[in-house]
């Protein structure tokens, strides 16, 4: 490759956060663009704030068997002045908490980023929108090293709150949606490099894989079968961000895996998509086969939830065959009546026949989980009650859900009109840890209690 091609860094902020633990993260999509960019003859790196595996750590790291593991912390300041935005009085359920800075310490990053090779540009993608302030302070390190390099930030903050983006991150751009789609524009506009795409967008699988061999460590991959979804659930940004339900192929995805597998000893695989068992036929079926024939003995997660109704005796015993260690079902509330209105996912049997089919198949009781949501505006206490008896009743665990209030959501405006803080104002307020939707009759105290009143069960 020659040196005259531009050098991109890719880097992934810091969570500022009241609690943050590595449950199957990574930054999916600016790997996806740093493949896309390598592969377009462009030099890449990469630099992760949220390595649990960087060289500086020493011997302090703690890995379970599933990959996952906490990240390294530091207590910091809240990002601003909480009082000024609270409408009621409850300011020290917030104060009283430690507020904390997740992944590698700020040192560490400046010698990342001057030992690179001065990059021509930087790309930086963001995830949760009340990670902000994350965002801001690894933008605010990259300019102190790097003042005259162009910032281009991205990612799902950026595209929900680009206003608030544009105004606080620092970044000199701020892009939103996929950004796939304009890589050659920034690419041309900020370094002057042209170059054709070999990718065809619009057809996953004409993708390449996504840059996990730029991280320091594999303790497992994630894995994105699909882009967009089906479903437009009230709270969920999904459709916003990807409006176009499109999939990958069984094939394209199982040879995602063995490459993992076999060029990177990974074991363990977490599917990041709602969505991967609809039209199971067509796509989850054949790409259980793959692996049960396969004998490749891996182990794999569904971490943000999979459809319950999907869930039959067949698809069951191929997931259990395939090596699916936990199933967490988006159950969400067990009110099934018609005036659920926030999402149409399923119908009180659908439920009650996938826990039977999954505990028939040979899932323990103890590996599968129900989310149940837990903070949304106008929720009574009552319903989380009963959620929580319903599926205890079923014999699975429940598993809280903190709901978080987002931008360009069907329920956003109902979530300003009743949270307890000015989340219009600043996405720190939208924190699932803050209750900030929780409806004024409940007491963050009773949702604690209803916590450990899960674990008496
Ligand atoms: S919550 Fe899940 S099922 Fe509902 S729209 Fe979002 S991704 Fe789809």
């Amino acid at each position: 490759m020659s040196l005259d091609t531009p050098h991109i860094l890719c880097v992934n902020p810091w969570i500022h956060d009241f609690a943050a633990f590595d449950f199957w993260a990574k930054p999916l999509g600016l790997l996806y663009i740093a493949s896309i960019l390598k592969n377009n003859g462009l030099r890449v790196s990469f630099i992760d704030c949220l390595d649990r595996f960087h060289f500086k750590t020493g011997t302090n790291i703690k890995v379970l068997k599933d990959g996952r593991g906490p990240y390294e912390k530091k207590e910091i300041p809240f990002p601003l002045d909480i009082k000024n935005h609270i409408k009621t009085n409850n300011i020290k359920e917030i104060t009283k908490r430690c507020f904390s800075r997740y992944g590698i310490e700020p040192d560490w990053f400046r010698y990342d980023l001057k030992k690179q090779e001065k990059p021509d540009l930087i790309f930086v993608t963001s995830l949760m929108t009340y990670w902000a302030s994350g965002v801001k302070e690894t933008i605010s390190i990259i300019k102190e090293i790097y003042p005259d390099v162009p910032v281009v930030l991205g990612g799902i903050y950026a595209s929900l709150c680009p206003e608030h983006a544009k105004k606080n991150s620092g970044a000199d751009e701020v892009v939103t949606g996929n950004a796939e789609n304009i890589l050659q524009k920034l690419v041309k506009d900020y370094t002057n490099f042209s170059f054709i795409s070999c990718f065809d967008f619009k057809n996953l699988d004409s993708l390449p894989l996504p840059a996990f061999d730029l991280l320091s460590y594999l303790a497992y991959v994630p894995v994105l079968t699909s882009r967009g979804c089906p479903f437009s659930c009230e709270y969920c940004a999904c459709s916003f961000l990807e409006p176009e339900f499109k999939r990958r192929s069984p094939e394209s995805v199982f040879q995602e895996i063995t490459f993992w597998h076999y060029k990177y000893n990974v074991f363990n695989f977490a599917f990041y998509d709602d969505a991967f068992l609809i039209d199971s036929k067509n796509y989850a079926f054949p790409f259980f086969e793959k692996i049960i024939n396969s004998n490749m003995n891996l182990s794999f997660y569904t971490p943000n939830a999979i459809h319950i109704r999907e869930i039959t005796k067949k698809s069951a015993n191929l997931m259990f065959k395939s090596g699916f260690k936990t199933i967490r079902l988006g159950l969400e509330t067990t009110n099934f009546s018609s005036s659920r209105r926030y999402d149409t996912k399923i119908q009180e049997n659908e439920f009650f026949n996938a826990v039977k089919h999954l505990k028939n198949a040979g899932f323990k009781s103890k590996k599968i989980g129900a989310y149940l949501l837990c903070g949304l505006p106008e929720q009574t206490l009552e319903e989380i009650e009963q959620s929580i008896k319903i599926v205890k009743k079923s014999g699975i665990q429940p598993v809280f859900a903190y709901y978080t209030p987002i931008p360009n959501t069907p329920m956003w405006k109902k979530a300003v009109k009743n949270s307890r803080f000015d989340i219009e104002k600043d996405p720190f307020f939208t924190n699932n840890s803050l209750f900030p939707c929780l409806n004024k009759d409940i007491s963050i105290k009773s949702i604690y209690q209803l916590k450990n009143f899960i674990k008496t069960f």
